[in-house]
């Protein structure tokens, strides 16, 4: 299956994207991957991607697409992959539609993880992460440490990273309505958006979105 995932930030995009490809037996392809493996190997698309990067600019969208399409021809992608992050605006997609032709193949589903702006803001704004590890997470409801402010695996300081403040969470929404919502218009009129809640738990969210491909 060819799968494209969308959903805003806090949707649970990645985690959902890893089990969905782990059910469907197909490489999960997220865009933060391609540009680290591109630029760690040091490709001509990766070289062209840092020089972007390190000027503060965003990389334009054909050397994403060159990144993109390089990844999709390899050899464990010839019966589907599950792409993350990529298209993020509609000129993306309609090149990765003629990509697609190129090659003979088409989209199975476009899986679109639905939650409310509110929910979001509550998701990450209220995340608190450790000063001594980043990957010591927490979160004001969802997830208590024992103490308020106090890291429970290793006693660090716990803070909100500027990233995920309110202000920065709903100007990053912002981004996501006007570049990558009008994408779930485009799919729509190809017949290929599956809507599924993105509420719950993780596994509930796999579930539904197994679900709605059928499988
Ligand atoms: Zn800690």
């Amino acid at each position: 299956m060819r799968i494209v995932l969308v959903g805003p930030p806090g949707a649970g995009k990645g985690t959902q994207a890893a089990f969905l490809a782990k059910n469907l037996s197909i490489p999960h392809i997220s865009t933060g991957d391609l540009f680290r493996a591109n630029i760690s190997k040091g490709t001509d698309l990766g070289k062209q991607a840092k020089s972007y990067m390190d000027a503060g600019q965003l990389v334009p969208d054909e050397v994403t697409i060159g990144m993109a399409k390089d990844r999709m021809e390899q050899p464990d992608a010839v019966n589907g992959f599950l792409l993350d992050g990529f298209p993020r605006n509609v000129s993306q997609a309609e090149a990765l539609d003629v990509a697609l032709k190129a090659d003979d193949v088409k989209l199975d589903a476009v899986l679109d993880l639905e939650v409310s702006e509110d929910e979001v803001v509550k998701r990450i704004a209220g995340r608190r992460i450790c000063r001594n590890d980043s990957s010591h997470v927490f979160h004001v409801t969802y997830k208590q440490p024992k103490t308020e402010g106090v890291c429970d695996t290793c006693g660090g300081e716990l803070y909100q990273r500027d990233d995920d403040k309110e202000e920065t969470v709903r100007k990053r929404l912002e981004v996501y309505h006007t570049q990558t919502e009008p994408i779930i218009d485009y799919y729509r009129e190809q017949g290929l958006v599956k809507t599924i809640s993105a509420l719950g738990k993780v596994e509930e969210v796999t579930a539904r979105s197994m679900e709605a491909l059928g499988r």
